[in-house]
């Protein structure tokens, strides 16, 4: 097609073995949603300002009987192609809100952990997902205020008029919404003032050059200040570095995640984390 009309190219082998490799990633992720091999890894998002943990984003993997464990990238582009994205996400949004009100339950705080889950466009296309999460916090018991759906902004670009009513019918429930990777779209401004949102995410990208690029600290900085202006909630993605996190408290930014606090963690890690001394069973 490249080459223009009326042209004839050869299938080559090497097309052939790629569409053959992925016809059988296709196969491969369908059985994995029968045999439910989705596991969920919870990092923590934590306050700056002391450093408490304020909530946990859940993020899926995909635990291969042979191939082992398979990062998010590698799968859920191909899930969203085939539609197989609203079992898995629907899975996901279930067991998230089933852990995170599991642990709310044994936490004595009185201020309960938030749980973030992060969303695809074609789940936002299902006029079903007001209800999927609403039958999600009925049957986990988690209150609406707990739960934090994230949007990438390429969502919202393609976004059709439907999606802004589920999105207000999501909102209505108490549940909030966060822009992900803030700032690495073409017209971030604009989802700010057209779609409700509660909290921006801002991207890894920027974090990672703090240090480096005094303009990419100026944008963290500007970004915080608007957030703050539009009484936004504002967290920074991947702090690796102390350098980082000074300067992003210095800016009154109010949430952080990254390596610096902790990896995603397994439930059981988890479990380690938010109770470390477990009461002796009597
Ligand atoms: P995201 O939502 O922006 O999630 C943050 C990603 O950055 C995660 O990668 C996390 O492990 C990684 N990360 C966090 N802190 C650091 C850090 O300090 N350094 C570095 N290098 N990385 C850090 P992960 O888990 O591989 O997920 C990648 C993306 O896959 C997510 O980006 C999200 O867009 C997507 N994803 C994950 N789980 C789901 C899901 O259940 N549904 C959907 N639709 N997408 C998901
Ligand atoms: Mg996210
Ligand atoms: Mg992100
Ligand atoms: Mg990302």
């Amino acid at each position: 097609k490249k080459q223009g009309k009326d042209q004839c190219a050869v299938f080559e082998p090497a097309m052939r073995e790629s569409f053959q490799k992925h016809l059988e990633m296709e196969a491969d992720l369908r059985r994995a949603v029968l045999r439910h091999e989705f596991e969920l890894r919870f990092q923590p998002i934590v306050r700056l300002r002391d450093q408490e943990i304020s909530g946990l984003e859940a993020l899926v993997r995909w635990q291969h009987p042979e191939r082992g464990m398979i990062p998010p990238l590698e799968f859920i582009p191909l899930a969203e192609e085939t539609g197989l994205i609203v079992p898995i996400g629907e899975w996901v949004l279930r067991e998230a809100c089933r852990q995170a009100a599991r642990w709310n339950a044994q936490r004595s705080s009185d201020t309960p952990l938030t749980v973030s889950v992060n969303l695809s466009a074609v789940q936002l296309e299902r006029a079903d997902l007001p209800m999927l999460v609403t039958s999600a916090l009925e049957e986990s018991g988690l209150p609406a205020k707990c739960l934090i759906i994230e949007l990438t902004e390429s969502l919202l670009v393609e976004h059709r008029p439907e999606t802004l009513q589920r999105l207000h019918a999501i909102k209505a429930l108490g549940v909030r919404l966060a822009i992900d990777d803030f700032g690495t779209g073409y017209s971030s401004l604009a989802y700010l003032r057209n779609f409700p949102v509660d909290i921006i995410k801002i991207d890894k990208s920027f974090v990672d050059d703090i240090g480096d690029m005094p303009a990419a600290a100026a944008l963290t900085l500007g970004i915080i200040q608007l957030g703050q202006a539009l009484q936004l909630s504002t967290v920074a993605e991947g702090i690796e570095h102390i350098e980082q996190l000074s300067e992003l408290t210095g800016g009154n930014c109010e949430l952080g995640q990254g390596y610096y606090f902790a990896e995603p963690l397994t439930t059981d890690a988890m479990d380690n984390l938010l109770f470390p001394n477990p009461p002796p069973v009597t």
